[in-house]
């Protein structure tokens, strides 16, 4: 389980790199990457931070995403939780962050 920076969106803000929990993604030539793919616990919190939706998060099998990938875009108190499914559709998920204590 992992995240994937597409590298093309990122404009290297490195908001990602500060908040990762496990201090796995660095600034590398104003890009972000990702140095140990395999010790992401898929937290999201990066997904959450960047600002330009750069980062995804692939949903594999063992997560029952079958190959989708996970995005999030903030509006606000609102987080979009955008899934897309490998047949192309997409699915949204809406949460309030002001109510993040009852989910
Ligand atoms: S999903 Fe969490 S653990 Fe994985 S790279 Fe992003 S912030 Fe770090
Ligand atoms: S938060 Fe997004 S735009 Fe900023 S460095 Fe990370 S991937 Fe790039």
């Amino acid at each position: 389980m992992s995240i994937k920076i597409h590298s093309d969106l990122c404009i290297g803000c490195g908001r990602c790199c500060q908040i990762c929990p496990g201090s796995l993604i660095r600034l590398s030539e104003q890009k972000a990457k990702i140095l140990h793919p395999k010790r992401c616990w898929a937290c999201a919190s990066c997904l959450k931070e960047c600002p330009v939706q750069a980062i995804s998060l692939f949903l594999g099998e063992d997560m029952g995403g079958l190959g989708a990938e996970l995005n999030i875009v903030k509006e606000n108190y609102l987080l979009h939780w955008i899934i897309s499914k490998t047949d192309g559709s997409k699915e949204t998920i809406t949460l309030d962050s002001r109510n993040a204590n009852q989910y």
